[in-house]
């Protein structure tokens, strides 16, 4: 069977997270920052390291079966690729940004005024959606200081936590879109059956970063109790204690709201409480 390519992030935000999600699916490479190319030694795959930029395209084309790359980038190129998977990290929105002091505002208030971005497409179709004429400044990087220089008015820039905005004296004013890591593939090749196999890896592996492994000790009479508040993979498995009438429960709580559960389930008479993280869960 032919091999398969993926590209990822060379270096840069996306690149560590991008290796270390592979190598969670059990796949063998070296992460070599001078090689452009690396082979999996247990997969038919090789996995190309690339510009960002460049992915959309490259996959597009079909010089990479796959690739990972934020969505902001697929939306600017405006390719047409197939979202295959959401990856749960690189997440970040694409925000309009003025100065503390400005003036502005009401979105219209930005008609007349000059935005500086290094995302024009996706800043242009979200002014011409709003009925909005501002002059697009289309500069390569570092467009957060151009309020400051007298360059432009206000930015459309990536902002994860906001830090970047506040030390240079700028407040976000208005979301345009927000955007994480997504695996994209070909249009057409949904069927290939080592891409689905990848997908079905990268979706235990994500599946298993959602939820804990739990161990808990209860007396059986609280046993219906708590049975309520363990949703579980299927149900979950108890196993009888040397201790008369007290019982283990193994099961498998969702990440999001682990904390809430876990003092319910203390309030329902669990003792012992041990929380493990999962490799894997394949259904
Ligand atoms: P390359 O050299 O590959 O072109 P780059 O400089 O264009 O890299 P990075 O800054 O490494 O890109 O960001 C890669 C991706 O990480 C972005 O396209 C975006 O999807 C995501 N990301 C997450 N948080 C942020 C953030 N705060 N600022 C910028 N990008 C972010
Ligand atoms: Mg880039």
């Amino acid at each position: 069977m032919k091999t398969l390519k993926i590209a990822i992030q060379k270096s840069g935000r996306l690149n560590e997270k991008s290796v270390e999600l592979l190598k969670n699916c059990g796949l063998n490479f070296e992460n070599y920052k001078s090689s452009l190319i690396s082979p999996v030694s247990n997969f038919p795959l090789e996995i190309l390291f690339l510009r960002d930029d460049d992915i959309p395209e490259y996959v597009q084309d079909g010089i990479a079966d796959l690739g990972i790359v934020g969505e902001n980038v697929i939306q600017e190129t405006e390719v047409k690729v197939n979202y295959l998977q959401r990856l749960g990290f690189g997440k970040c929105s694409l925000k309009i940004a003025i100065s503390n002091n400005s003036d502005i505002t009401d979105l219209q208030h930005l008609n007349g005024k000059s935005i500086a971005t290094t995302y024009p497409a996706i800043l242009g179709k979200f002014l011409k959606e709003n009925k909005i004429q501002s002059e697009i400044r289309n500069i390569s990087g570092s467009v957060e200081i151009a309020p400051g220089l007298g360059l432009a008015d206000a930015i459309c820039d990536l902002v994860s936590t906001g830090g970047t905005l506040k030390s240079n004296g700028l407040k976000p004013f208005a979301d345009v879109m927000s955007s994480e890591a997504v695996l994209i593939g070909r249009n057409g090749d949904e069927d290939n059956i080592l891409i689905q196999e990848l997908i079905q890896r990268i979706q235990s592996v994500l599946r298993a970063k959602e939820t804990k492994y739990v161990v808990l000790n209860i007396h059986r009479d609280n046993l219906p109790k708590i049975m309520d508040l363990l949703p579980g993979v299927k149900s979950p498995t108890i196993v009888p204690l040397a201790e008369a009438d007290w019982v283990a429960v193994h099961t498998v709580i969702p990440e999001r709201d682990f904390w809430a559960r876990i003092s319910s389930l203390k309030q329902a008479g669990a003792e012992g409480i041990v929380v493990m993280p999962i490799e894997k869960i394949i259904l």
